[in-house]
């Protein structure tokens, strides 16, 4: 899918065109203003961060336009999160059918990130580089808001009544048993590092590799149970708007979800930004690289700081949205019977099994020959065998039949080296 991006801003000042296009829309959705700010400090000079507030679903078309923030943490060096930053939304919207509707745009986008995610990681990793990256993606359209990450960058959520949800789970093994599990699982080891005389320091990594992380993208030198199949959370807003903060864990180390929330309201999205930034810093120092992104979605009848987020009625209240598990049944489906307070639940997934996440509720035409991978999105080789059930190829060991949609033959080793099946390596450090 085609889409373009431009750095403008997308309030105050609409074009003529965009309020046309609502007026023939005729949909009475009022789409918000956004209004971000970003700060940082360096340390190591390996956090970027991503700021594309007006790009278009629909080519040429103003009222189709959606927004963009990202952060990505890097480790072991910048280039897996320059190539991120570079192309990981491409790889998305590269995923998402032509010419669909923006419901349904919105409830392909879960599997699209899915798809962006892994797709970046595959060409990040054929590059043969060995550094890796956080990522937190998040796409704003209208009151809807999707975010995909890997990693420890959170984004977090402040909304009326002074209620801060997180949208991110941490992929850190030493907080995260459920991932500890599955990398165990997955043939990877799990264990503090061991000095001399056998004194265990500093927090759980796994091994081969030594990364506290357990979901990234990049990292060719660890083994490829550290997955980058992001964990997706889509909510919609009350109409009263809320304030996103996206950030590096420079920022979550020193302050909780609702510190930093409370640190910033009341303030425009820049000064909240480096508010945030200064307030991280005088808890713990520049420990690390420290980036901090502040989304403001502002009702559009509000031309300032979002009413919801005035000092005045902050309530402190933390609140962490923790949700029941989906079916699998569910992936993909818009599901609005979950929601809590005023923010509005649709989506939610986690697992690191492509199969759920790829699911079998994929478009129709996906089913039809030519088949098109669901990951790179290549269309299949004319004598290739048909896969829609393949099970890994000459080199793996068969297993369940898979359920998900087609995949190429090096989509589906990703699949199965992820899942601890086979080495996807041509050299390995174990
Ligand atoms: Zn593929």
């Amino acid at each position: 899918m085609a889409f373009a991006a431009s750095e403008g801003n997308l309030s105050p000042a609409l074009p003529l065109a965009t309020l046309i296009g609502r007026e023939l829309r005729g949909d009475g959705t009022e789409r918000p203003h956004v209004r971000y700010g970003h700060s940082g400090f360096a340390k190591r000079g390996e956090d970027y961060f991503l700021v594309k507030p007006d790009c278009l679903r629909v080519p040429g078309d103003p009222s189709s336009s959606f927004s963009v923030f990202a952060v990505f943490d890097g480790h072991n060096g910048v280039s897996a999160a320059v190539f991120s930053k570079e192309k990981l939304l491409e790889h998305v919207m590269s995923a998402v059918p032509e010419g669909i509707s923006r419901e349904d745009w919105l409830q392909a986008l879960p599997r699209a990130l899915v798809a962006g995610f892994v797709k970046t990681d595959i060409d990040f990793q054929r590059k043969g580089e060995t550094s890796g990256t956080t990522a937190t993606l998040v796409v704003v359209d209208g009151f809807t808001v999707t975010v995909a990450s890997v990693g420890d960058s959170r984004c977090i959520l402040d909304t009326q009544g002074g209620e801060v949800s997180l949208l991110t789970v941490d992929h850190r093994l030493e907080e995260n048993a459920e991932e500890r599990e599955r990398v165990t699982a997955s043939g990877g080891e799990v264990s503090r590092l061991n000095l001399c005389g056998g004194q265990e320091v500093g927090p759980l990594r796994c091994w081969p590799g030594g990364l506290c992380l357990s979901r990234s993208i990049g990292d060719t030198d660890v083994g490829e149970f550290i997955v980058p199949i992001p964990h997706v959370k889509q909510v919609k807003l009350p109409n009263t708007g809320g304030r996103l903060i996206i950030a590096s864990d420079g920022i979550w180390d020193a302050l909780s979800s609702e510190s930093a929330a409370q640190a910033c309201r009341g303030l425009r999205a820049e000064l909240a930004a480096k508010l945030v930034v200064k307030q991280a810093l005088k808890t713990s120092g520049l420990k690390d690289d420290t980036t901090c992104v502040v989304v403001d979605i502002i009702p559009s009848d509000h031309c300032s700081t979002p009413p919801a987020l005035s000092p005045k009625k902050n309530q402190n209240k933390l609140k962490h949205l923790i949700f029941g598990k989906r079916s699998h049944s569910s992936v993909g489906k818009l599901s609005k019977s979950a929601s809590l307070g005023s923010v509005e639940e649709i989506f939610e997934e986690g697992s690191a099994m492509l199969e759920e996440r790829l699911g079998s509720n994929f478009p129709p035409k996906a089913n039809l020959p030519p088949f098109r991978c669901a990951i790179c999105q290549v269309d299949q080789e004319p004598f290739e065998g048909l896969m829609t059930d393949n099970v890994g190829g000459c080199c793996s060991t068969p297993s369940t039949p898979w359920g998900g949609p087609y995949l190429c033959s090096g989509c589906r080793k990703k699949k199965d080296a992820m899942e601890g099946k086979r080495s996807n390596r041509s050299t390995t450090c174990r």
